[in-house]
């Protein structure tokens, strides 16, 4: 009997999984293949994300096992070892969840052209990364995205979504040899973060059910303030697809205003997508073609990414960054704006540093949000510059966040922490601000 195989790239869930539907349903017995991407790994130097993937893969092998299946890894070049699975099974269709970037745009093209010229099908499936298909949300204009999100939203909330497909009830799966899950410490030997949270499909529903059980409806009110934990934390189970976007926008009673402000979140992730699908190269050039000038602030650089810039907040999320490989989206405006608008040195500095530690750095979100934040991307008033004073007053106004990632401040009370020059802390326990802000 030939096989099906189902590749996995960021699409590691049995359930609302199209491409692994599609291969189940074809009615043979399915290679649920993960390629372990020499080519992707070799430059990622990011160990919180290669620890997060073990932990994804090895729940998803848990599940297939569940259902009688087992996933299959190999080593190696995708393309060559996709058809090196697919001559030994006999494999007519290889099936791929649909991606936006140049890199699996190419990855797409050379598998299409490799599995052609041996008589085999590749089958993209779409809206299995986003929730809703980039292509199927297009502007009256005839541009290829919407420069705007707002209208983008409105769009996006009349656009028809599947129901969640179920997960294959039983897998077949060929008499094939498998390399094991890959060991994060063989791929990359940097340091990574010491609280960083990890899970796969399994735990990132449990997460989501909580999420959905009650938290969600105090999302409105809560998604800002930084000491609360207000937000979700599904973002690193979003990015692997250990969730699908889809299905997290069908199960949430959008009706609700918690509900409406978090579906309206999951669309500026698919907005970020159709914007990267259709103009790959704002990965790394500039949304915006007006030329701004940055500047060579190595100091200023070093003290950001160390979080010591002397500004509490900014310091607080990023020694956060550094902890847990991850911090919660205002953080990540403030941070952002600091760095590309206050020192005024370039997004893509700031970019590669979140890329290195965060754990749901995602290519789409994660550069276009920088490029939001900076002034070059599609942000409507480019040119506002968050005041970390004004910020941490309005989003930790009882200073508990800062005192929670900046030990060394502790013992300042209320907001008082969040000038500790006020307070007359020495230069050797706490450094002094770096640049000067209206309010000090
Ligand atoms: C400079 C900067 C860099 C960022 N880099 C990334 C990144 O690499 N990967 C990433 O997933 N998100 C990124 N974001 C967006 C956002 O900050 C995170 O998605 C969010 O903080 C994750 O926490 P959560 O899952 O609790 O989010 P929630 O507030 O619970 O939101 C639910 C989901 O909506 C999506 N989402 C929320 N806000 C945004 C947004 N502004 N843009 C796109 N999608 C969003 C995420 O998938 C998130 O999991 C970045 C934001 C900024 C300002």
């Amino acid at each position: 009997m030939a096989a099906s195989i189902a590749l996995f790239t960021r699409d590691l869930r049995m359930r609302d999984n199209p491409a692994l539907t599609a291969a189940h349903r074809e009615g043979t017995e399915v290679v649920p293949l993960f390629v372990v991407d020499e080519a992707i790994l070799s430059r990622t130097g990011a160990p919180n994300r290669l620890r997060f993937l073990r932990a994804a893969l090895t729940e998803l092998d848990t599940e297939l096992r569940s259902r009688g299946g087992r996933l299959i890894v190999r080593h190696g070049r995708v393309v060559d070892e996709v058809e090196r699975v697919a001559a030994e099974v006999g494999a007519r269709t290889v099936h791929i969840a649909e991606d936006v970037s140049r890199y699996s745009r190419d990855r797409e093209n050379a598998l299409w052209e490799r599995l052609s010229a041996g008589g085999r099908r590749l089958r993209t499936h779409a809206a299995s990364i986003t929730a809703v298909d980039p292509a199927e949300v297009k502007p009256d204009t005839g541009r290829g995205h919407y420069a705007v999100f707002t209208p983008y939203f409105r769009r996006w909330l009349e656009t028809p979504m599947r129901a969640p497909l179920p997960a294959p009830d039983a897998l077949a799966v060929p008499d094939i040899a498998s390399d094991p899950i890959p060991d994060p410490a063989d791929l990359c030997d940097q340091p990574g973060s010491p609280e960083l949270r990890v899970g796969g499909e399994i735990t990132g529903r449990e997460l989501l059910a909580h999420w959905l059980s009650g938290p969600v409806e105090r999302y409105a009110d809560s998604k800002d303030l930084l000491a609360a934990e207000g937000t979700s934390g599904l973002s690193p189970y979003l990015h692997f697809g250990c969730l699908s976007a889809a299905e997290v926008v069908y199960r949430t009673d959008a009706s609700t205003p918690g509900g409406h402000a978090f579906v309206r979140q999951v669309a500026w992730r698919d907005f970020h997508h159709q914007v990267l699908a259709d103009r790959t190269e704002v990965a790394h050039a500039d949304y915006r073609s007006e030329s701004r000038t940055w500047l060579d602030d190595r100091t200023g650089l070093e003290a950001w990414r160390a979080g010591r810039t002397g500004y509490p907040v900014v310091d607080a999320a990023m020694r956060q960054l550094l902890a847990q490989g991850w911090m919660p989206g205002r953080a990540r405006l403030i941070v952002a704006s600091f760095l590309s608008k206050t020192l005024r040195v370039d997004w893509r500095e700031g970019a590669a540093h979140f890329e290195r530690w965060l754990v749901d750095a995602d290519l789409a979100n994660n550069r276009l949000n920088w490029q939001w934040a900076a002034g070059t991307g599609t942000d409507t008033r480019s040119s506002r510059v968050l005041n970390p004073l004004l910020q941490s007053e309005r989003y930790d106004p009882d200073g508990d966040y800062v005192r929670r990632w900046l030990p060394e401040l502790a013992d300042l009370p209320g907001g008082e922490v969040h000038r500790p020059w006020r307070a007359g802390v020495p230069a050797s326990v706490y450094p002094a601000p770096i640049v000067e802000f209206r309010g000090m």
